[in-house]
């Protein structure tokens, strides 16, 4: 199979033999305290490395393990945890992934694609909910080329509520070529997304059936390297976790950052680690299902392995375990998410065709698919056969924006570093001791101060304007407490916007 041309020199890095040998190996005491050790130093870990703190399993380990992620995320990012919402943009999809509701197969799923208008509508929608980053979402189809992706970016950035707009466009969607990473770049990306899913080859090809793109191992391995060479800085890796060994996972993550490194300069800028949900029409193998408290520690121990790389818990999870997870080192989370295509304004102006994908089923009016739909793909508000999977957390914005203040958190709205070119290698430099005073905290605070006054409820905002009072007072330099007290008395009086630095 080719699809189109590899970024240059490129290699399929994963050797299972190797990766199985290092998670194999029996736990070392002392080198754990080594492993440790250098994580705090904030140096990224190797595969080897981060392997003697999986086998690290003992009570007492796993306890040493979390506290130091827990320690790591606070000297790193501080108490902000960054606030998006994924877009999802269109549900037809070529390939055949037995984990996802989208799949080609999948008879029972609605196939919707948002027209300009539904676009227009579900970002007013959003930007009337606070948000100000969003991460568009597509399935893998002819349709959603380069370029319909750009152009879905650029209308998501021209849609205005008031003086409101969107910051920060990010993309999920499948890998491009050089020339369609070129594309998208245009309109100004934030973040490009590629989930591997899972490194294990074997695993791999058995999810991913057929001569389809996604079939194709390598072509989905290298597609960030492809991004970064056609400059797009920062980059999105990701496995899915419940498909094999969490461990075997994790060392991939661990090995692919570790590539980045040695041919870019600078490791991923996010890393995900969705854990299968159920999805319309789709029989979780519960094999490879992760328990709670060993995705605990896998988000612990990935804290530790890249110490700078921005950690993402999606609303996959539940609120408890949300609440639970974000201290061991995530530093974004999404909030208020619907996945059903045109969710977010709630009213069913789509209008789906059913079926396998490629076929042309008759469309159905809405009429047909509204209220319609049997319990067992009817979840929690959800209807499945609507959207990719199951969501575990479905409150909103409001609610998650209060409970973390609640929780100690500040929340955060900044888009600064991205509109100010601190991306990619820059980003890394920036990224050291000094750096979250200057540039993040401030930031945070004048973000979550314009999210209080234009959007927050009663209650969420006294709440915050306490915590916004607080976390002034703990700056520890006179002059920029100053400066920032006055972009905070700017937004609540003069009505000033956007004022980052
Ligand atoms: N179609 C693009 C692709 O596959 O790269 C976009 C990705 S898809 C819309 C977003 C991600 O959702 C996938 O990469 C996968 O990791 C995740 N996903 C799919 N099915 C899932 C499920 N049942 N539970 C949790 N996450 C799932
Ligand atoms: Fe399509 Fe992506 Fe779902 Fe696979 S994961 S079926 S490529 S939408």
């Amino acid at each position: 199979m080719k699809f189109g041309e590899l970024s240059r020199g490129a290699v399929d890095f994963i050797d299972d033999g190797r990766l199985h040998g290092l998670f194999a190996t029996p736990p070392d005491d002392a080198h754990f305290e080594d492993v440790l050790a250098k994580s705090m130093a904030k140096e990224p870990l190797s595969p080897a490395e981060t392997a003697v703190l999986i086998a690290a399993d003992g009570p007492e380990q796993v306890e040493r393990l979390c506290e130091a992620a827990r320690e790591l995320k606070r000297q790193v990012y501080g108490n902000r945890i960054v606030l998006f919402a994924p877009l999802y943009v269109g549900s037809r999809c070529i390939n055949d992934c037995g984990y996802c509701g989208f799949r080609r197969s999948n008879w029972d799923a609605a196939r919707i694609t948002l027209d300009h208008d539904q676009i227009r509508e579900q970002v007013t929608a959003l930007l009337e909910m606070g948000h100000k980053r969003l991460i568009v979402v597509f399935g893998e189809h002819p349709r959603y080329d380069a370029r319909f992706i750009a152009d879905t970016m650029r209308r998501v950035y021209s849609v205005r509520a008031g003086e409101a707009g969107i910051r920060r466009v990010s993309v999920n969607a499948a890998p491009l070529d050089r020339e369609g990473y070129a594309i998208v770049m245009e309109p100004g990306i934030g973040v490009y997304q590629v989930f591997q899913e899972t490194y294990h080859h074997e695993t791999y090809a058995r999810y991913h059936p057929g001569k389809k793109h996604k079939s194709d191992y390598l072509w989905r391995l290298d597609a960030l390297s492809r991004a970064q060479e056609a400059g797009i800085e920062d980059v999105g890796i990701g496995a899915l976790f419940g498909l094999y060994d969490w461990r075997f996972e994790v060392l991939g993550l661990v090995t692919h950052a570790c590539h980045f490194r040695e041919r870019f300069g600078a490791g991923p800028h996010t890393v995900s680690f969705p854990r299968l949900q159920p999805a319309s029409g789709i029989r979780l193998d519960e094999q490879w299902l992760v328990s709670d408290a060993d995705f605990k520690r896998l988000v612990a121990i990935l804290r530790l392995a890249v110490p700078y790389t921005g950690m993402i818990l999606t609303c996959r999870e539940s609120a408890e375990i949300r609440r639970e997870i974000l201290q061991f080192g995530i530093s974004q989370i999404d909030a208020g998410t619907r996945l059903e295509l045109g969710g977010y304004s709630r009213q069913r102006t789509v209008t789906p065709a059913r079926g396998p994908e490629d076929t042309e089923a008759p469309p159905l009016t809405n009429a047909d698919t509204d209220g319609t739909a049997d319990s067992e793909s009817t979840a929690g508000g959800q209807e499945l056969d609507r959207e990719q999977f199951r969501l575990g957390d479905m409150r909103s914005l409001d609610e998650v924006t209060r409970q973390l203040m609640e929780d100690g958190h500040v929340p955060s709205f900044c888009t600064a570093c991205y509109r100010k070119g601190r991306t990619g290698p820059a980003f890394m430099e920036f990224a050291a001791p000094g750096f979250i005073q200057k540039f993040c905290s401030p930031n945070a605070l004048s973000t979550l101060q314009e999210y209080l006054v234009d959007y927050a409820s009663p209650e969420t905002r006294a709440a915050g304007e306490k915590l916004i009072q607080r976390e002034v007072e703990r700056m520890p330099a006179e002059k920029r407490k100053a400066a920032v007290l006055d972009r905070l008395k700017a937004i609540r009086e003069a009505n000033r916007r956007d004022l980052i630095v």
